[in-house]
């Protein structure tokens, strides 16, 4: 256990705005899910992104900084790799194709929950790009930005509900931070990609581990009732 997060004012203001708009009914479950490889595609179109200069994964291990290599096969600092993502994200954000059956999945789930996408976004210049490729895909749901791990904002959005919260993520310091946090989410664990899910580690206090919606969709079900 490594403690709760905090919440980012940034992703703070976000959330008083969404509740403003949308007061939460405590007794409306609450599906909080993540967009990039569990919504929208990321590690494929990233994988074309970064074979055009040559640079490529080293394993199917589940990160990104010490697992990227340049065309000489010299490893990436975290910093080079930051810049990769940001310019990964400003060319991609509104290319980005949907994960197979995750539009169904969601308007499923939206029959019986509010669903929010809590997403980390680099460049708060992008976030209007990803509601339009969301939008464009059949997910229109209200979106809050946030930046390092999402324990704090998901305590945040789960305030005042007595009903389940489900909270879907490809990240294991994501999952992580949210158990620490937020004790009454359900977790589920969700990696697009067939590759880097086998490679993913088992989190503990994990509710569903999966690489497909529809068995996504049977278990948040089960989880939220409706
Ligand atoms: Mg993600």
């Amino acid at each position: 256990m490594s403690g709760p997060t905090p919440v980012l004012p940034a992703t703070l203001e976000q959330i008083r705005q969404l509740h403003e708009m949308h007061p939460a009914q405590p007794g409306r479950p609450l599906v909080i899910c993540d967009v990039d490889e569990v919504v929208l595609l990321f590690l494929a179109h990233l994988e074309e992104h970064m074979g055009r200069s040559g640079h490529r994964f080293l394993s199917h291990e589940y990160k990104l900084t010490g697992n990227i290599a340049d065309a000489a096969g010299t490893l990436l600092e975290a910093t080079v790799v930051r810049a990769l993502i940001q310019a990964f994200f400003d060319e991609w954000v509104e290319l980005q194709k949907p994960v197979p059956g995750a539009a169904d999945a969601l308007a499923n789930l939206a029959g019986a929950a509010d669903v929010v996408f809590l997403t980390n976004l680099p460049g708060a210049w992008n976030r209007e790009g990803r509601i339009r490729t969301l939008t464009s895909h059949g997910m229109a749901y209200p979106l809050v930005t946030n930046s390092g791990p999402k324990g704090g904002a998901v305590a945040a959005l789960a305030a005042g509900r007595s009903a389940p919260v489900v909270f879907i993520d490809d990240s294991p310091s994501n999952i992580r931070s949210v158990r620490d946090s937020h004790a009454g989410s359900t977790l589920v664990h969700f990696i697009a990609d067939q590759r880097f899910f086998a490679g993913a580690e088992d989190i503990e206090g994990t509710g569903l581990k999966t690489h497909d919606w529809r068995t996504a969709t049977t278990y948040i079900r089960q989880v939220i009732g409706g």
